[in-house]
């Protein structure tokens, strides 16, 4: 699989650190983006353990199985790490996962929490991950509009989250069809409180430098407030021998 692929993190304008991590591994075909929370000092450690995992078990050609089983090493390793040092109580983390496969024979997303992938067909944008949350149980269960879901008080609370429920978390496998040219996005909710779907895509459709594309991402979340963590990873596929 040929891919150009890029990525940033950034603490936005008003939380005092940044909780999220970010994983990039272009020659694994392997990419993360995860969101911690909670805890007086846990936030940034939960994201951080859930990546390293991740990228510490992730060989080449992992298959959705062993990526499911990878998640469920990282929600172990968040619990140990709370059992050794219990002022790490109630951290956890949301983690989104793309893994290409070579050949150009589509994608593999793995994701529990409100962390986002999308793929990029311009000019459509499709979002392939489902938010394990409150109100998107609301808006499934037909009790909430997509629109007031975004404003909702309750937006933030998670359903899952790798090392905070009780139990296992809920874990999403996705196979995605992608063909070259696709471009794939990963994001932390910083990007998606800040930008509308619309928005994403525009600004897809006009930047095709990956590079430059994660930049205006940072700056455009940034310019609507700001007001969480930005993490984004983006990969766009091409043709073998571009
Ligand atoms: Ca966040």
């Amino acid at each position: 699989m040929n891919l150009v692929s890029a990525g940033l993190s950034d603490r936005g304008r008003v939380r005092p650190r940044n909780e999220d991590a970010l994983l990039l591994r272009p020659e694994r075909g392997l990419f993360a983006v995860a969101d911690g929370m909670g805890g007086h000092v846990g936030g940034d450690i939960a994201s951080r353990v859930a990546v390293d995992v991740l990228d510490e078990l992730g060989p080449d050609g992992l298959d959705a199985e062993q990526l499911r089983s990878i998640f469920l090493a990282a929600h172990g390793a968040i619990l140990r790490a709370v059992s050794a040092d219990p002022t790490l109580s109630g951290m956890g983390t949301t983690m989104t996962a793309l893994r290409v496969r070579p050949e150009n024979d589509g994608c593999l997303i793995i994701h529990t929490g409100d962390s986002r992938a999308y793929r990029f067909r311009d000019p459509q944008l499709h979002q392939l991950t489902r938010d394990h949350t409150w109100v998107q149980d609301q808006v499934d269960a037909g009790l909430l509009q997509p629109e007031q879901a975004r404003a909702h008080p309750y937006s933030s609370v998670l359903t899952s989250a790798l090392g905070i429920v009780n139990g296992e978390p809920e874990i999403q496998v996705v196979d995605v069809p992608c063909d070259a040219g696709d471009t794939i996005l990963l994001c932390t909710d910083g990007l998606t409180a800040g930008l509308a779907d619309q928005d994403i895509a525009r600004l897809l459709s006009r930047e095709p430098d990956m590079d430059a594309a994660a930049r205006a991402f940072i700056a455009a979340a940034n310019d609507a407030g700001g007001s969480d963590n930005i993490t984004v990873a983006l990969v766009r596929l091409l043709a073998s021998g571009q």
